[in-house]
């Protein structure tokens, strides 16, 4: 018995790093997934992947910064696989690295559709599909950047990704009765495309791993896993939190 059985998934940012791993985890502890993200090659050749191996996985391309997409990923989840149980939306992007008051005001607004009101917008139309099954589980993938931790730059990035604390809490207050859990999960430095903008030069890399008290990177499948605690029955009593896996870079001192 896998911890997904019979359940359905949507993953946003599917096409690489953390949303992939976890597209992959997710489909072979049970799930049927569908999966979203810009790049269609990449959707399709996981989506092939997934099947090869004996797993369930639809796929539409698309830009959450899109309202209509989000309705589109979600009826792609009722129609094909009968309802949504569990919506990973973990797109998102770092945004021009570049001194924060140079951000122009479309940069600006483009990190925050991305990474806040994408999220906004996937839970308008997750949240009913799940109401309709009396039961969900909801994660957006924020980070420790602006939440115990704060770097020069990255204004749009940490004013985003926080938003996203607040967004979790007061949905999973509005939608705790109902069995909605609403869950953020915040990685620490993870070694994907990502993580490899962040820290461009092998010395930047080793200078961003000893940040952490692990004193190296997380793998993407080792978000994945904590995403799979957040999207299973296992976390059936954690609603509203900002779930730091971050190698202990928050709280790391040395
Ligand atoms: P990644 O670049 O490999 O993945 C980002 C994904 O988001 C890609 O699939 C990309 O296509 C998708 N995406 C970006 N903009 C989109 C848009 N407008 N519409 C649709 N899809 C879009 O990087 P990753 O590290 O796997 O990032 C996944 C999430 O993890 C992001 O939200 C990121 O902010 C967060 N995160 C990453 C790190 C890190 O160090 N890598 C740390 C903390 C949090």
């Amino acid at each position: 018995m896998h911890a997904l059985n019979g359940k359905v998934a949507i993953i946003s940012g599917a096409s690489s790093g953390i949303g992939r791993a976890a597209a992959l985890l997710f489909a072979r502890m049970g799930a049927a997934v569908v999966l979203g993200a810009r790049r269609e090659q990449q959707l399709e050749q996981l989506a092939a992947e997934i099947r090869l191996e004996g797993g369930k996985a639809e796929w539409i391309a698309g830009d959450v910064r899109d309202e209509a997409y989000a309705e589109r990923l979600v009826e792609a989840a009722v129609n094909g696989f009968g309802g949504l149980d569990i919506a990973f939306n973990n797109a998102g992007t770092l945004g021009p690295l570049s001194p924060s008051l140079a951000l122009s005001a479309a940069q600006w607004r483009d990190v925050l559709e991305t990474n806040l009101s994408g999220c906004f917008y996937g839970a308008k139309y997750q949240i009913p599909a799940m109401l309709q099954r009396g039961a969900g589980s909801v994660i957006f993938t924020s980070t420790f950047v602006g939440h115990t931790a704060a770097f020069p730059g990255t204004a749009a990035y940490a004013a985003s990704k926080s938003g996203l604390i607040g967004l979790t809490q007061a949905l999973a207050v509005e939608f705790g009765g109902q069995g909605i859990r609403v869950n953020a999960l915040l990685p620490g430095g993870t070694d994907t495309a990502m993580g490899r903008q962040m820290s461009d030069t092998p010395e930047a890399l080793r200078q961003v791993a000893n940040l952490h008290a692990l004193k190296r990177l997380a793998m993407p499948e080792e978000i994945a896993a904590s995403a799979l605690y957040l999207a299973s029955d296992a976390s059936s009593f954690v609603t509203g939190t900002a779930m730091l896996v971050d190698g202990g870079v928050s709280i790391n001192r040395s």
